[in-house]
C-alpha cells in the first residue's frame, strides 16, 4: 500500500490471556476457577499467529504466567514463529490494587514461570489494564529491579482500570526512577472531545470503522498496539452478571475485527518491542525526572 515509512515506528503487541480474563469481574476474580471456563486461547493464538505469518510481521506476546503454566506448548508455538515473550503478571491483578510486595511476587512468579517455558530471559512487561498510575509509582522501581528493562503498561490518558492522565501522549519516554531509568513504550492514543481513545487494540479497535483506525495509523509516527486473542473471536461465550456497560466494551465488534487486523497489518512497518527499543535513540526520549508531578516531558 506504500505506506510503509521508515519514518513510522509501529509496535505489535499481544496480551496473551483467556477469554476469560476480564479485569475487575468478580466471575474471573478467583484463580482457582477459571479451570471451570472451557478455553479458547489456542485456536484464538492461532489465528493471530496465522495472520501475522500471512503478514510477514513478528509480534510480542505478553503473557500471563498463568497461561505459560497451563498451555507451556503455546509459548514454544510463538516462539517457533519468531516472535518474542513479554510478562503480563502472574495472575492478572491491577497494579493499583497490589501492594509493593504483592506486585513484585506476582512479577517474579510470572518471569520464572515464562522463563521456565521460553527458556528466554524476560525484559519487557505490560501491567494488566494499564493499572500503573500515579498511585503507584513504586512500580517502576519494582519492574527494573526486577530486570525488566522496557515497560509498556502506560495509558496517556483516563482509562477504566488505571491510565495516567499526566503523561502526554506520543511516543517513547524515559522514567528516572530511585532503581535507575526505565524506558517506556506507552499505548498510542487520540483525543476526541477530551476522551484519549487507545485506537491499536482492545474495545477501541473493534469498535471505531477500519478507515478511522488506518487513518490515524497513517498520521501517527508512533503506534504501540495491544491486541488481544480474544478480540478475534466471535463464537466466545458471553460471560454472566456482566454490566451493560461492561459487556458492550468487551464484546463490540468481534465480527469485523479479523479483517480490520488484516487490512491494519497490510499498512507494514509492525515490529516488535525488541526490534522497537533497538531503534530507538533514547538519548534523544524525553527523561521524566520526577513522575509525581509528571509534566516535565
Ligand atoms: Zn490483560
Amino acid at each position: 500500500m506504500g505506506t510503509n515509512s521508515p519514518s513510522h515506528l509501529r509496535i505489535l503487541t499481544v496480551d496473551l490471556e483467556d477469554w476469560f480474563h476480564l479485569i475487575d469481574y468478580g466471575g474471573s476474580a478467583d484463580v482457582e476457577g477459571w479451570h471451570r471456563y472451557p478455553s479458547r486461547i489456542q485456536e484464538n493464538t492461532a489465528f493471530l499467529l496465522d495472520c501475522f505469518r500471512e503478514a510477514g510481521v513478528k509480534a510480542t506476546f505478553f503473557s500471563l504466567g498463568w497461561v505459560a503454566r497451563n498451555h507451556p506448548g503455546l509459548i514454544q508455538d510463538i516462539l517457533r514463529e519468531g516472535h518474542e515473550i513479554g510478562s503480563h503478571s502472574d495472575v492478572h491483578e491491577m497494579v493499583r490494587k497490589q501492594s509493593p510486595s504483592g506486585f513484585r511476587s506476582d512479577l517474579r512468579a510470572s518471569i520464572r514461570t515464562i522463563e521456565d517455558a521460553s527458556g528466554q530471559p524476560v525484559r519487557f512487561f505490560r501491567a494488566p489494564g494499564f493499572s500503573i498510575t500515579p498511585e503507584c509509582l513504586w512500580a517502576f522501581d519494582i519492574l527494573l529491579e526486577e530486570g525488566i528493562t522496557c515497560d509498556c503498561s502506560v495509558f496517556p490518558g483516563s482509562h477504566a482500570h488505571g491510565g495516567f492522565a499526566q503523561m502526554v501522549p506520543g511516543g517513547p519516554v524515559r522514567l528516572r526512577v530511585s532503581a535507575g531509568v526505565l524506558h517506556e513504550l506507552p499505548v498510542t492514543t487520540r483525543g476526541i472531545g477530551g476522551t484519549q481513545m487507545a485506537f491499536g487494540g482492545g474495545g477501541y479497535f473493534r469498535l471505531l470503522p477500519g478507515a478511522l483506525i488506518r487513518y490515524w495509523t497513517q498520521r501517527s509516527p508512533y503506534l504501540m498496539t495491544y491486541f488481544h486473542p480474544r478480540d478475534f473471536d466471535p463464537s466466545q461465550p458471553v460471560l454472566p452478571g456482566l454490566p451493560a456497560t461492561r459487556r458492550f466494551k468487551s464484546y463490540v465488534g468481534l465480527a469485523r475485527s479479523r479483517s480490520k487486523l488484516k487490512s491494519l497489518l497490510a499498512m507494514g512497518g509492525f515490529c516488535t518491542v525488541s526490534a522497537a527499543h533497538d531503534r530507538i535513540d533514547w538519548e534523544r526520549v524525553p527523561m521524566i525526572e520526577t513522575l509525581a508531578g509528571t509534566e516535565s516531558r
